[in-house]
């Protein structure tokens, strides 16, 4: 694994990010307010695409419960994923609901079901969350883990999001801002920057942080890059950890791309991701779970394959599982 560039962590570590008790991007973006938000139910007639499920393989539970002497990784769906690798067994915003809403008879619906549950995942003792967002951070999904694991986990999640876990009794955390870090079981963890928003009500716009993690698990480096935009972020990514082993990049929810770009990246903004991180492989997230925004929902592979050749990567450099596969590096 290449070293940290410390010294360039702690100049990044102390920029500002919080302005007025609401968190800021690090490159100025369009402030997209409801105005906006108008104008894209109106051009798309407030119709969304037609949802539709995806081929689901029910992962191996004998796979999954035996040793990862290697770093294996299953896709649960959407931006959640089972990464295993020797003694750590963890969860990228783990959300198995139904719905991404606050609640389950309204908001935007999941048409391929999660590959695991809570019930059925192998024991987990780490789960990162990116952001407050509903479909990253699902509370019938936390209660449902903690409840299973209890004090087995401990939870990484953004600065300002902690509050959320400690009102619902969970209080093993790992609470951070961009670019701080903190040791565990196996190495050390680092919350980076993305270029996001966050909020789960009216009135909490960009009070708690958003970011990706990167994450020293003995001998691999993973980076979950959560729900972004393309920012000069991700250059400074590349120039701290100089070398990630695995990257979880997010493909989907990127239409229109006047609305959406600043917050949501294209295939080809991923790969762009991908080369400025320096990531020897990508796996692609964040799409054919729920429908979220106007591309079709089996456009985001197709349009990454083209990137993927326009940039001269093989396929195994940017991959896309389909839900419940299981990739062992
Ligand atoms: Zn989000
Ligand atoms: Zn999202």
């Amino acid at each position: 694994m290449t070293p940290v560039d410390r010294a360039r962590l702690a100049t990044l570590a102390a920029r500002p990010s919080f302005h007025k008790g609401r968190y800021r991007n690090p490159d100025r973006t369009p402030r997209h307010g409801l105005r906006s938000f108008l104008r894209w139910q109106r051009e798309t007639g407030g119709r969304f695409p037609p949802g539709q499920p995806f081929p689901l393989a029910m992962p191996d539970s004998a796979l999954l419960t035996s040793p990862a002497t290697r770093p294996r990784l299953t896709w649960i769906g959407h931006a959640s994923f089972l990464f295993q690798y020797r003694d750590i067994s963890l969860l990228t915003d783990p959300v198995f609901a139904r719905r991404a809403s606050p609640v389950q008879w309204a908001g935007p619906k999941r048409f391929t079901p999660p590959a695991l549950t809570a019930e059925t995942v192998p024991p987990i003792n780490q789960v990162l969350i990116s952001h407050n967002h509903y479909d990253h951070l699902d509370r019938d999904t936390v209660l449902a883990l903690h409840r299973r694991f209890g004090r087995d986990i401990t939870w990484f999640v953004p600065e300002g999001v902690g509050a959320w876990f400690r009102r619902r009794g969970i209080d093993n955390l790992v609470e951070r801002g961009w670019w701080q870090s903190a040791p565990h079981q196996a190495g050390e963890a680092f919350f980076v920057p993305a270029q996001h928003f966050s909020g789960r009500g009216a009135h909490d716009s960009n009070r708690t942080l958003w970011g990706g993690w990167v994450m020293d698990i003995h001998d691999v480096r993973l980076y979950f890059a959560g729900d972004t935009g393309y920012g000069s972020c991700f250059a400074e990514i590349g120039e701290v950890f100089g070398e990630i082993d695995l990257a979880l990049i997010p493909i989907g929810a990127y239409a229109p791309r006047w609305f959406m770009g600043p917050v949501h990246v294209d295939p080809d903004d991923a790969v762009q991701i991908h080369q400025d991180v320096c990531a020897r492989t990508s796996v692609a997230m964040h799409w054919g779970t729920f429908v979220l925004t106007d591309e079709p929902m089996d456009e985001p592979p197709r349009r990454l394959a083209q990137a993927r050749a326009a940039a001269g990567l093989p396929d195994e450099a940017f991959r896309v599982l389909g839900h419940g596969d299981t990739l062992t590096l």
